[in-house]
């Protein structure tokens, strides 16, 4: 079971306090502010402004606060942690044929979630670095347009988008965001390996966001791919068939977006910030929370700051 820890200010700690005071146990360990327990989740508040989230719920239940937590600080303890070793890439894998997947829209409240995964054989590598594939965290979002038309034209690949309605249905029926992850990742691989059959690739390489340990238990009683997989985090920076997959999502993701901007009539913001508060308080007062909710990731709490700001 992962506990998730986030740092955030006193500030945080006290906004907290209010949203789960009808949860809050009457006990509290030494150094803590509060404790709560909420859909098989305890929450811990401790003075020095951690917040540890444990339970089967815990990762989703911190991720309607990671936009207030400090991102450095923030950090995800696995106790199944030595589970990673054997997962590591190889020395080698930068000269390797390789299936990398990688996700985007996690943290934006509007929009939804895409995962890709694509396969860049070795021999591929100059052409791709010819076309300006690298680490998109430093390409802008034209940039990434660009480049991703191209390498649509180029490379195997396999995209799935889980678009908010049924995002949150399975929000709703108890899914974590960390099991939608690795359902679509296991997903996307598979379909591009049956494209690309009868080749097989050296590996697979997955920019980490759980342990190995846990992305398995998330796909028991799956059609898992276990053979030469690999996980890393920062994995774009490793192999360009992962900065690929990335380039594709969030091209993916940046059309679905401009897509559900069109439909609300608003340019939606991006992230999971005070304006995104605002402007989802506006379309609250002109389509009714039913409609924002088609168009959004409804377990943030931008939600319920949303329904407040309209209220006024
Ligand atoms: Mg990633």
């Amino acid at each position: 079971m992962a506990n998730t820890v986030i740092k955030v200010t006193t500030d945080t700690i006290e906004k907290m306090e209010a949203h789960y005071a009808s949860v809050k146990t009457a006990k509290t360990p030494q150094g803590a502010v509060f404790s709560a327990k909420v859909n098989g989740c305890t929450i811990t508040a401790y003075k020095s402004g951690k917040v540890l989230f444990q339970g089967t719920r815990g990762e989703e239940e911190a991720l309607k606060w990671e936009t207030h937590s400090e991102p450095a600080k923030k950090h995800v303890i696995a106790s199944t942690k030595k589970a990673s070793i054997g997962f590591q890439p190889p020395a080698n894998i930068s000269s390797l044929s390789i299936i990398g997947s990688d996700e985007v829209g996690t943290g934006d409240f509007f929009g939804p979630m895409t995962v890709v995964a694509a396969y860049v054989k070795n021999e591929q590598i100059p052409l791709l670095q010819e076309l300006g594939v690298r680490d998109s965290k430093n390409l802008k979002d034209p940039q990434i347009i660009e480049i991703a038309k191209d390498l649509i034209q180029t490379i195997p690949y396999s995209l799935l988008v889980l678009h908010n309605e049924k995002y949150n249905e399975l929000q709703h029926k108890g899914m974590s965001q960390g099991k939608m992850k690795a359902l679509l990742h296991n997903q996307a691989i598979n379909h591009l390996l049956s494209k690309i059959t009868p080749e097989k690739p050296d590996g697979l390489l997955i920019d980490q966001f759980v342990d190995p340990a846990i992305y398995f238990k998330h796909l028991q009683g799956k059609n898992v791919v276990r053979e030469n997989i690999y996980f890393s985090t920062k994995a774009e920076g490793i192999h360009l068939a992962v900065a690929a997959a990335s380039i594709i999502a969030r091209y993916s993701f940046v059309k679905e977006f401009e897509r559900l901007s069109e439909i609300a009539g608003v340019t939606l913001p991006k992230g999971a910030g005070a304006q995104v508060d605002i402007a989802a308080a506006k379309i609250i007062q002109k389509r009714g929370s039913q409609f924002l909710a088609s168009i959004s990731k409804k377990h943030f709490a931008n939600t319920d700051k949303a329904l407040r700001l309209a209220k006024k």
